[in-house]
């Protein structure tokens, strides 16, 4: 479930998204009405691709500044992607395609841990760029298979989280139910009461 998944630690970004390119923009949070970027580091990026099991996350060429703001650049391109798509208006490719052209890959032929053959992509250097091609390559993907009325941003109103709503009846409101599900439940029951006679 989505909901186990929230930050086990504070201040991990929350991997509840259910796209990579949700969780991509879920690296930055909103607490207590303030925005609040969870990648303050280049190995806070680190760690969050190697969370993913991101291929490459650790490995160690290019500087942590570099990667931090390669991955930044790309987040907030990402943002304006996917609110531009949600809003129906414009979408510009020419950036989005200037991070995946510098992601070079090579098919790689690997067993999963059933033993079952899985073909896999491995990036064939190692800067930044190329290291968050599989982020980038995401966030084309929802572009190309996305149904964007499934993308949707939590409705808590102290909350900026997304996520890609897979459930059967596709009406996933929260971000998580743990956390905002319950802060709505909550404020609905103190309602209720001090509207009771
Ligand atoms: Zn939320």
């Amino acid at each position: 479930m989505a909901t186990d998944r929230a930050a086990p630690h504070p201040g991990e970004p929350p991997l509840i998204g259910d796209h990579l390119a949700m969780d991509l923009l879920n690296t930055q949070v909103r607490s207590n009405g303030e925005d609040v970027d969870l990648w303050r580091t280049g190995e806070d990026v680190a760690a969050w691709m190697a969370r993913l099991g991101l291929d490459g996350a650790d490995s160690g060429v290019g500087t942590p500044e570099t990667l931090l703001a390669q991955a930044k650049a790309l987040r907030a391109l990402a943002r304006g992607l996917v609110a531009s798509r949600k809003a129906g208006e414009p979408v510009q490719l020419d950036a989005l395609n200037q991070h995946l052209h510098a992601y070079r890959s090579t098919p790689h032929l690997a067993r999963d841990v059933d033993g079952h053959f899985v073909l896999q992509r491995r990036a064939a250097n190692d800067d930044a760029e190329a290291r968050l091609g599989p982020v980038a390559e995401s966030v084309a993907s929802l572009l190309v298979e996305g149904d964007f009325a499934l993308v949707k941003q939590c409705e808590h109103p102290d909350c900026i989280l997304w996520f890609y709503d897979r459930t059967k009846s596709h009406k996933r409101r929260w971000c998580s139910m743990a956390q905002c599900g319950n802060r709505h439940k909550a404020a609905q029951f103190r309602k209720r009461n001090s509207d009771a006679p």
